[in-house]
């Protein structure tokens, strides 16, 4: 590049250098012409000199310089500006996202082990709140609960398998459990030494689901009268994993 035009622009590039808004790659050109060209660097000086102090222009420039300091600093005001717009769209957007992401999703760390071996004591899960606005939970989901412990009425959240929903008619008989007399869950439950409720068939109300642990031999659930069938709005989401 012939020298006149180099200089002309390394020139444009310095208000922009000033500002930091060049690559890397074009701040260390800048830098290494302005090395050796007097010319550059005295501009250099003037934009550097000249904008920082008060933003006024020294009226011994010549006036094309002058009005090309005014157009630069025009371009490093706008490019500011630019800037700080995006800074705040970014977290603008983030805190959105995590709202949104806290309104759908949440975690529960499990503190029982009546899901044992399916979700061990300590394990987190991964809870969908809006999987049933839209669905009903089936049988075999793993959801997460708001519970009320019948001694002494605190409400705690649990989680637990969906074994019944409404209209289903629940069976416990000799360690077996029946629903709609299908023999279900054998690689789930091992023997069930308690059927509770469920000793005798029962039929789940409308807008209730009978709800077990897979450790059904020592969980606490539908099967206990005080217990019962749960609310379905207290079936506050899905449990999409647990780890
Ligand atoms: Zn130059």
């Amino acid at each position: 590049m012939d020298k006149n035009k180099e200089c002309s622009v390394i020139k444009d590039l310095i208000p922009l250098y000033k500002d930091e808004a060049l690559s890397k790659l074009s701040v260390e050109a800048v830098e290494e012409h302005i090395e050796k060209c007097d010319s550059c660097r005295k501009y250099k000086d003037n934009v550097f000199g000249e904008l920082s102090k008060s933003g006024s222009i020294d009226n011994n420039m010549p006036e094309f310089e002058k009005r090309e300091v005014q157009n630069y600093k025009n371009i490093a005001s706008r490019l500011k500006k630019r800037r700080i717009r995006n800074a705040l769209i970014t977290a603008f957007s983030t805190v959105l996202v995590i709202m949104l992401f806290c309104s759908i999703f949440t975690f529960h760390k499990v503190l029982s082990g009546i899901m044992e071996p399916t979700i061990e004591m300590g394990d987190i899960c991964f809870i969908n709140k809006m999987s049933y606005k839209f669905s009903k939970p089936i049988e075999g989901d793993l959801v997460y609960l708001l519970r009320e412990d019948p001694s002494f009425h605190y409400e705690f959240k649990d989680v637990g398998r969906i074994v019944g929903i409404p209209g289903d008619k629940i069976l416990i008989k000799d360690g077996v459990l029946y629903v709609n007399g299908e023999e279900k869950q054998k690689d789930v439950y091992e023997y069930i030494k308690n059927g509770g409720i469920a000793k005798t068939e029962i039929t789940v109300p409308d807008g209730k689901y009978f709800v077990m642990g897979d450790n059904v031999n020592i969980s606490y659930d539908s099967r206990f009268e005080e217990v019962g069938c749960i609310d379905e709005k207290n079936v506050l989401g899905k449990v999409c994993f647990a780890w």
